[in-house]
């Protein structure tokens, strides 16, 4: 099943860095939305807005210039026989939703089973960023940060809940703040063991519930 997956590096996800629009293209963008939303870019306050949007672009989707399996690539086999399952909890991310543009913020849970070799803890947090850092729905997130994960280090089983808030959800549209997304991916033994399932479940604190899902 994980070989017909699309690689989280498919071509698709990142535009040909060729035909990338100059930094005065995306000002005058900029501008262009400012005048469509009725205001002046001309007055004072607006004056070097165009230039700061640009600038948080750059921080915004600072993922397309990263390479998830470079992230991965250091692995250490040095763990003592190490065997038990490696979580990294409540790992804050901000995204931003693809169809309107506005920040997906929640946290992301990722654990894994290792096969003798383990990645510094700190990676996985690498990992979570170079995905959210980019336009993305949380499903398809969660499903890359999981499937790297296990095309990289082969573990035993992999294992990524994310809980976001959407802004496109709370700050326009239906207005309902407060309401969060909850998306899983599980695989190998976190997918087809419970009692692997239910040890991840209970260690990010999640109810019993979520223990029949395995999407
Ligand atoms: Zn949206």
């Amino acid at each position: 099943m994980s070989a017909t997956r699309n690689s989280p590096n498919a071509s698709s996800d990142i535009h040909d860095q060729a035909d990338r629009p100059s930094r005065e293209e995306a000002e005058a963008a900029v501008r262009v939305l400012i005048r469509w939303a009725g205001d002046n870019p001309a007055r004072e306050g607006l004056i070097d807005t165009p230039s700061r949007v640009i600038r948080s672009y750059e921080e915004f989707f600072a993922g397309y210039a990263q390479n998830p399996h470079d992230i991965l690539a250091r692995t250490f086999s040095e763990v003592q026989g190490y065997d038990e399952m490696i979580v990294l909890k409540d790992i804050r991310f901000e995204s931003y939703c693809e169809h309107h543009m506005v920040p997906i913020i929640g946290r992301a849970h990722v654990a894994y089973l290792p096969r003798e070799r383990v990645v510094g803890i700190s990676k996985l947090a690498r990992l979570v960023d170079a995905f959210a850092k980019r336009l993305q729905i949380q499903e398809k997130m969660t499903a890359q940060i999981a499937d790297t994960l296990e095309e990289v280090l082969q573990p035993l089983g992999v294992g990524v809940i994310l809980e976001a808030t959407h802004q496109c959800m709370s700050t326009r549209g239906v207005h309902k703040a407060g309401a969060s997304m909850v998306t899983s991916r599980m695989l190998g033994t976190f997918r087809d063991d419970p009692s692997t399932r239910r040890e991840f479940l209970s260690i990010v604190g999640h109810s019993s519930a979520f223990s029949v899902s395995n999407s």
